[in-house]
């Protein structure tokens, strides 16, 4: 397996890091996780976006171009003669001094990882998943924008250990409010009816690619989608819950914090934007 890193291609075991870096002392950088359907990279232009406005959040200067970037991945992928993949795309701050100041750092180092997916087991996608709400809150937007996406996962990766000690795969996380922002990784719906609702950004969610494809696929289905805050009282006595993210995609939650919902299996909304969703991947790569 070939790694990019930093202008060279390099072998999996040799691609290796400073301990100076500050991507890896501090949480400072940004990073992307891009799936590649059939040899087509799903959406590139809106994760480069996206990494793009949340390096120029925290005054890191990528270096390279947009273009040059989108290079490098399909560059990446044929080295590993790859078709369907997640990608991680890795710019830390760089090689500075033990000080917080990034001014002592160096170029910012870029890293290109491909791989086959690990996806969650198909058996998941049929059961549907047992989540629970967690203690963790999500940053406020005024601290550091949960639009920004940081190396610094500690709060995410707390959910996760939340998570496990409950003995379930995946948790949500509320705001400082107490509304219902986001899975460690994954955006949250819920469905009443024929209508979907998501957190807005401001809740402290991240703007997931498969949340905006999830929104665009069901307007054109004819569901009425609405961005607004809710509780967890609300995703209790939902029709249905699913979680979408570029590994998972679209999967059910079927249980949260013991309460069963709808029937307590994928609900036919669900299935029906799961399939939709990878109909409209596809699609995408023939244009
Ligand atoms: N929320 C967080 C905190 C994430 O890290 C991710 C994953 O990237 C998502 C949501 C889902 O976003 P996307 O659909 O772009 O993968």
């Amino acid at each position: 397996q070939w790694i990019y890193l930093n202008g060279d291609f390099v072998q999996k075991h040799e691609a290796k890091i400073s301990v100076y870096d500050h991507g890896f002392l501090y949480g400072d950088g940004v990073f992307e996780g891009i799936r590649v359907y059939e040899g087509n990279v799903f959406r590139l232009q809106e994760h480069l976006d996206r990494l793009y406005n949340s390096a120029k959040s925290i005054m890191l200067s990528i270096p390279h171009t947009k273009e040059e970037m989108k290079n490098l991945v399909v560059q990446t992928l044929q080295k590993n003669q790859l078709h369907n993949a997640y990608i991680r795309l890795v710019i830390s701050r760089g090689v500075g001094n033990l000080g917080l100041d990034p001014t002592s750092c160096g170029t910012p180092q870029v890293i290109i990882i491909a791989e086959e997916l690990a996806l969650f087991p198909k058996e998941l996608y049929d059961s549907g998943l047992e989540i629970v709400t967690v203690a963790t809150r999500r940053n406020r937007p005024d601290v550091l924008s949960p639009k920004v996406k940081s190396l610094n996962y500690l709060n995410n990766i707390l959910v996760k250990i939340e998570a496990s000690l409950a003995g379930v795969s995946e948790a949500l996380m509320l705001n400082d409010q107490g509304y219902v922002a986001e899975g460690s990784a994954d955006n949250v719906f819920i469905v009443k009816g024929n209508e979907l609702f998501t957190p807005p950004g401001y809740v402290g969610a991240l703007e997931g690619i498969t949340r905006n494809a999830i929104i665009e696929i069901a307007k054109d289905l004819g569901y009425v989608v609405k961005e607004e805050p809710f509780t967890r009282h609300d995703v209790y006595v939902a029709d249905e819950v699913f979680l979408t993210g570029t590994a998972a995609e679209v999967i059910a939650v079927v249980k949260v914090d013991g309460r069963v919902i709808g029937e307590g299996k994928p609900g036919k909304e669900t299935k029906n934007l799961l399939e939709a969703f990878r109909k409209r991947v596809v699609l995408e790569g023939e244009k």
